[in-house]
């Protein structure tokens, strides 16, 4: 094919490819630094085009874009994405059989159109991705959820950190671009460190303001009532998402809402895939205005007229909030980001923050328990998925959920176990004979003829060279048979050896990241586990602190935590809203100014006293008015810290 060197120009491809005209504020400078050959870190909010960024150079550089990434939702949104704008594109991860693995890579070996190959972290160092990978041409590798590389991040992922032993074994001209959306400062320069960035790298962030949304929260004991306040504050038809800390809640709540005439529904990952896929069509449909769901929800979701994310409980971090906060408004239009925080909320915060780390014959119980479910001896079951039940592995070991839960995590953050996220799966089919052989084994086995034949008819020939997705119900149909009478024969052909038959699955799925060790010789790193604690700590208390703040920008607060230190007050959030008011003129005598100095001009008080006499909900606006007072001269405080009029 001939091309010119038009068309392959960044702004060409964004045109040719995407349709948009122009890119987005700071997608061509780091676009120009990846073609120019060098390693770039890209921070950019969620929804501000990440992706761009790294597609657009990997179309104009010659060979394949390796790219990690760690959720496998997301993967196969972006692949099916790509594939959708006429750009071929694979992935592979947990959850798929060898056979497949092994046919994807050979395809992206071969294949020259192919541009992207999705990778999930574990999968980057397996012998046989190593040897596939020596004879790929890769020509850019990108590295998404970057901050999964670091431990001082949110969500650290220890696969992530051996992306810097496959930069070794790709050329030096390679250049890798890491992205995230949010990152601390530390973060930031973890990631540069542990990808072996190369001198002449750029690190590229844009501001993390969001000039039109406004970031309050709310204390309130009666956080039902506030909520509906807040849903119906925004107006009818509008639509929001509400954040809930367990799928009880969710449900719950979506059901109190439902009986309260809002139109809710509930989302999370313990419901069956076709109702979680129902409920969110009707969502971005406009259908059920209100989703009220678990963090499990919004991954890779944009609808951009979002105009109100509403938090049942503070998540438990800042990153977390931000991202989930962040939903609203992306249409740059004025949106609202609410947490509802009660007054016992803090120490539930700082409670599960200790949950979250259990103690370590807890962690080796669980590992144990985890070999005898996946039936793993000592020595074996690396990088072996097995479909994984939490709830039924915790009744069946006796042991609590919570505490599974956490202890996983434990295992994962120490490399030792990988779980991944429920993906729904379809069923899949390849043909393992050729044509001959299995007309031959059609002949000799007559029962199975009508089903091998529906399966050609309906999928086609490219059965004998890939695995396709079937659908057993259809064939079913087709055959006028039950379901379960087709899963019984593919199950019978597999083990005949006329095909390979995957059936559908919508369970997570894990796995030992290293060769089964017995669970008292685990090697827990016991440093890292102290630090993990403390920084778990670390993020409690800026979470605990962002709720209880009255006096100080929310914008400010969570763009210094972001490493944007000198940010403007936003004006919109409460706490700024407040200053606004409390700025009034104190001759007003209806103004909460003038109440207040006749409050303190009785008797002087400490400013807390003040604020013990209102509504908890208006704590924000009287501190911010109190501080307006003494600003103007009104106030002045006393020495043992009382306000009194001047
Ligand atoms: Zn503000």
């Amino acid at each position: 094919m001939l091309s010119t060197a038009a068309e392959t120009t960044p702004l060409a491809l964004l045109r040719q490819h995407w349709g948009h005209q122009q890119f987005r504020p700071g997608q061509a400078d780091i676009i120009a630094a990846v073609l120019a050959g060098h390693d770039a870190l890209a921070l950019l909010p969620t929804g501000g085009g990440k992706s761009i960024c790294f597609q657009v150079p990997a179309l104009a550089r010659p060979g394949i874009c390796l790219v990690v990434s760690p959720l496998i939702a997301l993967m196969r949104d972006q692949v099916e994405n790509l594939r959708q704008r006429g750009i071929k594109a694979e992935a592979v991860y947990a959850g798929m059989s060898h056979q497949e693995i092994d046919q994807t890579l050979d395809n992206c070996v071969y294949s020259k159109e192919i541009k992207f190959l999705y990778v999930s972290p574990e999968r980057l160092l397996t012998d046989l991705f190593r040897a596939r990978l020596a004879r790929m041409n890769v020509g850019l590798l990108a590295v998404d959820e970057a901050h999964c590389l670091s431990q001082w991040g949110y969500d650290f992922r220890p696969p992530y950190l051996r992306i810097a032993e496959l930069r070794a074994l790709l050329p030096a001209t390679v250049p890798c671009i890491a992205l995230t959306a949010t990152a601390t400062g530390q973060v930031r320069q973890d990631i540069v460190e542990k990808l072996h960035f190369r001198p002449g790298y750029g690190i590229f962030t844009q501001s993390f303001a969001r000039p039109k949304l406004s970031y309050s929260v709310l204390h309130t004991e009666d956080k039902l009532r506030r909520l509906l306040e807040v849903l119906r504050g925004v107006g009818p038809g509008k639509t929001g998402i509400v954040y809930a800390r367990t799928r009880r809640q969710a449900e719950d709540t979506a059901a109190w809402l439902v009986q309260q005439q809002l139109p809710a529904a509930a989302y999370h990952a313990g419901l069956p895939a076709e109702q979680r896929t129902r409920t969110q069509q009707a969502w971005l449909t406009d259908k059920t205005r209100i989703i009220v769901a678990t963090n499990a929800f919004g991954m890779g979701i944009d609808k951009p007229d979002v105009r109100a994310v509403v938090h049942l409980e503070a998540p438990a971090t800042l990153e977390a909030y931000y991202q989930e906060a962040g939903r609203a408004g992306r249409d740059g239009l004025y949106a609202f980001a609410v947490l509802l925080s009660g007054p016992a909320d803090a120490d539930g915060l700082r409670r599960q923050a200790q949950l979250a780390h259990p103690p370590v014959d807890v962690v080796r119980r669980v590992y144990q328990a985890l070999a005898n479910y996946s039936r793993t001896a000592v020595g074996g079951g690396e990088l072996v998925a097995f479909d994984f039940d939490l709830g039924l592995f915790a009744e069946t070991y006796r042991l609590r959920a919570v505490e599974v839960h956490h202890a996983l995590k434990v295992l994962e953050q120490q490399g030792f176990v990988q779980l991944t996220e429920a993906v729904n799966q379809p069923a899949r089919v390849q043909l393992i004979s050729n044509q001959q052989d299995l007309y031959q084994f059609q002949v000799a086995n007559a029962q199975h003829d009508l089903l091998i034949k529906a399966l050609l008819r309906l999928y086609g020939g490219e059965l004998f060279v890939t695995f396709q997705a079937i659908s057993e119900s259809a064939l079913g149909r087709h055959l006028r048979q039950s379901t379960t009478d087709v899963v019984r024969q593919l199950r019978y052909l597999h083990s005949a050896g006329v095909l390979h038959y995957q059936p559908r699955r919508e369970l997570p799925q894990a796995m030992f990241t290293t060769p089964r060790y017995d669970a008292p010789q685990l090697p827990l790193d016991e440093r890292r586990l102290k630090t993990a604690r403390q920084l778990t700590e670390q993020q409690t208390t800026a979470v605990v602190e962002y709720a209880a703040s009255l006096t100080r920008c929310r914008q400010q607060l969570l763009l210094d935590y972001f490493a944007e230190p000198d940010a403007p007050a936003c004006g919109v959030c409460d706490v700024c809203l407040a200053r606004k008011k409390a700025r009034q003129a104190p001759e007003d005598p209806a103004g909460l100014p003038a109440q207040l100095l006749q409050l303190v001009q009785t008797e002087p008080l400490l400013p807390r006293q003040v604020v013990a006499r209102y509504p908890a909900a208006e704590a924000a606006a009287i501190m911010a008015a109190l501080r307006a007072l003494v600003e103007l001269g009104k106030l002045a405080y006393a020495a043992d810290g009382r306000l009194h009029t001047t």
